[in-house]
């Protein structure tokens, strides 16, 4: 406040003491030659003052027309103090535009030195902006394309499906028409209400390397199939057919040969059904399924785990649900298997298909062992445990909630679990409201 007071006492300070000398030496000249001799020197002096006020205030208005510092006039007396002020504001902003620009550059400079693909969309897809990988990935030019529908360029099917879709939550592989033998993941980051930055990354590499261990488990699974399906077909003949000739300790051998082929063919075909899931982004077939009835199916399964030990309950509403029956039915199968195998005798197990937030969940509920807050973002990983002996002894093979995964993420679901050691479980597989039918009556009404 006060530099302003400064400011202006520093401009109007000279000026009234010039007016004052001016007014001393009119009122001397009057004195000595007579008042009209005042007056008319007092007269001719003011005009002359405001002839040179006129003059300054013409130049200011000239300057301001196109203000630049080069061009800065100068002034006499308050004027000179106006145009110095003037020189230092437009110094300073020049400065701060400079620096601006030169801050963009730099960030322009470092996103396109990014090994990714980065274009800035608007609302409709406009392509704003992008960088020269961005430019390869997508075979566009910011040039050309400055403006157009970033739709209208790329026309891979799978691009335009996944864009015009608009649910960004899972990044998508796609092979790009423009870059034969490349594979791209691009995700699209929601930054503004009207702007999205889509991000290309080349995963050739790291696919091929995917697509060989897929190969190599999926080779190794079915060379393992045969021998095995043998040695457990052996295994169970001996054991039905010459059980009593045995005697205890070979029987026990043999028992337990039996169990661990038995494990060992559940991990090769459960190995086998994750290799044929990952193969394919979505599943094969899509049809109509009565949920109510697979809930049913699955219960009638999970009394047969439990032979009797578990009190196995269900609650259905008439549900139907848009997916692959068997990759569902499997995935959910695991869900309720799960909770046979970690609830202790006298629990209680409860299959629910409802509907939720506008999607379907197919809810399993169990009063079993529970699982601990840090274990849970990790069970769905392939071999993980959180009791290792546990999962072996109940029959495990550590993958039944890596299957589950994948068939969810097939079909756009998501798996929720919500946990309490020594209280129990809620797994839920959710679908979205895409993959439920609605019924007749909503139908019509919509
Ligand atoms: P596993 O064959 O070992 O059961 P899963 O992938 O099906 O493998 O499950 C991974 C782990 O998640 C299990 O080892 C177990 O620790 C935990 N888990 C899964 N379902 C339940 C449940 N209903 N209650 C308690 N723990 C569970």
């Amino acid at each position: 406040m006060s530099s302003v007071a400064d400011g202006r006492h520093r401009v109007i300070g000279p000026a009234i003491l010039r007016l004052a000398i001016v007014g001393a030496l009119c009122a001397g000249a009057g004195w000595m030659f007579g008042t009209r001799v005042g007056l008319w020197l007092a007269v001719v002096c003011l005009a002359a003052l405001y002839l040179v006020q006129l003059y300054y205030l013409a130049v200011l208005g000239g300057w301001l027309e196109t203000p630049s510092l080069a061009a800065i006039p100068n002034g006499i007396g308050a004027w000179s103090e106006v145009f110095a002020r003037l020189y230092r504001q437009q110094r300073a902003s020049e400065i701060a535009q400079q620096r601006l620009i030169d801050n963009e550059e730099r960030f322009r400079h470092t996103i396109s030195a990014l090994p990714d693909g980065i274009i800035l969309v608007d609302a409709s897809l406009q392509i704003e902006w992008c960088n020269p990988v961005g430019e390869r990935h997508l075979g566009i030019s910011l040039k050309r394309d400055n403006g157009l529908r970033l739709t209208n360029l790329v026309r891979d099917p799978a691009f335009v499906a996944y864009m015009n879709a608009g649910r960004y939550e899972q990044a998508l592989l796609f092979a790009p028409l423009a870059l034969p033998g490349v594979m791209l993941s691009m995700a699209v980051v929601e930054f503004e209400p009207a702007r999205s930055i889509v991000v290309t990354r080349d995963v050739t590499q790291s696919e091929r390397v995917d697509a060989m261990r897929r190969d190599f488990v999926a080779n190794v699974s079915h060379e393992l199939r045969t021998p095995l399906t043998v040695v457990k077909g052996f295994l169970e003949t001996i054991l039905d057919d010459r059980a009593s000739e045995l005697d205890p300790t070979r029987l026990h051998h043999m028992t337990l040969m039996h169990e661990q082929a038995d494990r060992m063919h559940s991990l090769v075909e459960d190995l086998l059904t994750l290799s044929r899931l990952e193969s394919r982004q979505d599943p094969e077939t899509e049809e109509q399924i009565d949920a109510a009835q697979l809930v049913a199916e699955v219960a009638d399964e999970a009394r047969t785990l439990s032979n009797g030990r578990h009190h196995v309950s269900v609650e259905t509403s008439r549900i139907r649900l848009l997916g692959a029956r068997d990759e569902i039915r499997s995935a959910y199968g695991n869900l309720v298997s799960n909770a046979v195998r970690y609830t202790p005798a006298g629990g209680r197990i409860t299959l629910r298909c409802l509907e939720q937030d506008g999607g379907v969940a197919l809810q399993v509920q169990d009063t079993g062992i529970g699982v601990a807050p840090e274990h849970i973002p990790r069970l769905t990983e392939r071999f993980y445990r959180v009791d290792k002996s546990r999962s072996r002894e109940t029959g495990g093979t550590g993958l039944g909630l890596a299957i589950v995964k994948h068939v969810l993420i097939r079909h756009q679901a998501r798996l929720d679990v919500q946990s309490e050691v020594g209280r129990g479980s809620v797994f839920s597989a959710w679908f979205p409201p895409a993959r439920r039918i609605a019924p007749e009556g909503e139908r019509e009404a919509a």
